[in-house]
């Protein structure tokens, strides 16, 4: 059976909240909204985000940039067996320096991997204390730009000694596209590389970049134990925004799943049943009928609430926020977020926030969010 506790700092307080976690969340918005959609979004409410968000006394933007200066757990390699999910980026595209970009850090062993590159998701990473060049590999859900706005920064970043001077090649996986992708990342950056290899700063054979096209969904990547599975999502009714992934990590029995962005959609239950860790997406408005197509390219919390319940993961969260667009849709409380996922699930939800951390051991979750974080 697993149990459920949090770092040192403050178990028993982290074990009383349950069901009512009340974490820091600002307004964002939606990675889907077009110009029309903003046009539309200016004549509606012009009130602003969520009125918790002034509740918060820490910010992931606290804690220093600088791997030496890192308190954060995933500075440490998890102890074998161990998987360690850390939250790097839990925002959209809309620039926010409290919810950066999207992406995940994954733990098992020494290997590294990330999933999505959303924007500054760099600096989380050095504020997690890992260097761009401890990366094995990047893992992409679709290629929306608040996915993979910073492959180049942990690509190029990575190769440069100061920063960890990665060895060898950074791997990008992910579905069809990622090769169009790196080629021209590749050729766009050609200078960079020649300049510093020119200029004795860098081996050559460390600035390399690869592509990993798969065009079928399961599993694919298996290495040192950590399995990844890609499956199909759906991003928008008429389900033009392809690809759209979701992936599914396996490592010594232990799971995490991660929805990608989509609305309510079947192989979330299907993958993510009994998983330890269902990471998913979400979107909500305080009033749920306006911009109804920025809404239904996501999933809402009562929806959310429905897949949690279908497939029954031992600890659900939400990140990639799309809650309001700030001084143009009003979001929704910490609190509300939570009553609406209730509506339809009874478990707990965690409001992920940038930074939160999560290690799967055989005993249960540790999670570690920022409060724990700066209290060490
Ligand atoms: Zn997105
Ligand atoms: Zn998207």
């Amino acid at each position: 059976m697993k149990i459920m506790s949090i770092s040192p700092a403050r178990p028993l307080l982290k074990v009383a909240l349950t069901g009512a976690l009340v974490l820091s969340l600002t307004g964002i918005a939606a990675c889907t909204a077009t110009e029309a959609q903003e046009e539309s979004a200016a004549t509606t409410d012009q009130s602003t985000t969520a009125a918790s968000a002034s509740l918060n006394k820490v910010n992931a933007n606290d804690f220093p940039v600088n791997v030496d200066e890192s308190t954060h757990p995933a500075g440490t390699p998890p102890e074998e067996g161990d998987l360690r999910v850390t939250l790097l980026g839990t925002g959209s595209p809309i620039p926010s320096t409290e919810r950066f970009g999207f992406s995940v850090l994954i733990q098992a062993g020494d290997n590294n991997y990330v999933i999505d590159a959303g924007r500054g998701t760099i600096i989380r990473l050095i504020q997690a204390g890992v260097e761009a060049g401890q990366i094995d590999g990047l893992f992409l859900t679709h290629f929306h730009s608040d996915h993979v706005i910073s492959i180049d920064d942990l690509w190029m970043t990575g190769y440069v000694p100061a920063f960890g001077g990665r060895e060898g090649t950074f791997n990008v996986y992910g579905p069809e596209g990622v090769t169009n992708i790196v080629d021209n990342l590749r050729t766009a950056f050609q200078n960079d590389i020649d300049v510093r290899v020119a200029d004795g700063e860098v081996e050559r054979d460390t600035t390399g970049i690869e592509a990993h096209e798969f065009t079928e969904d399961g599993v694919i990547f298996d290495q040192d134990g950590l399995q990844v599975t890609m499956f199909e999502v759906q991003h928008d009714p008429a389900d033009v925004i392809k690809p759209s992934k979701g992936f599914r990590i396996d490592y010594n029995d232990k799971s995490v799943l991660i929805s990608g962005d989509t609305i309510p959609h079947e192989n979330v239950v299907k993958y993510g049943k009994d998983v330890d860790i269902m990471l998913h997406e979400v979107a909500a408005f305080q009033d749920r009928n306006v911009l109804p197509q920025v809404i239904s390219h996501h999933t809402t919390p009562d929806q959310a609430g429905e897949i949690f319940a279908q497939a029954q993961p031992e600890l659900a969260v939400y990140t990639h926020f799309v809650n309001g667009i700030p001084g143009k849709v009003e979001g929704i409380s910490d609190e509300e977020m939570i009553a609406r996922t209730q509506e339809n699930y009874d478990g707990e939800v965690i409001l992920g926030e940038d930074l939160m951390s999560f290690l799967i051991t055989d005993e249960g979750i540790e999670i570690t969010d920022q409060e724990d974080l700066a209290a060490n």
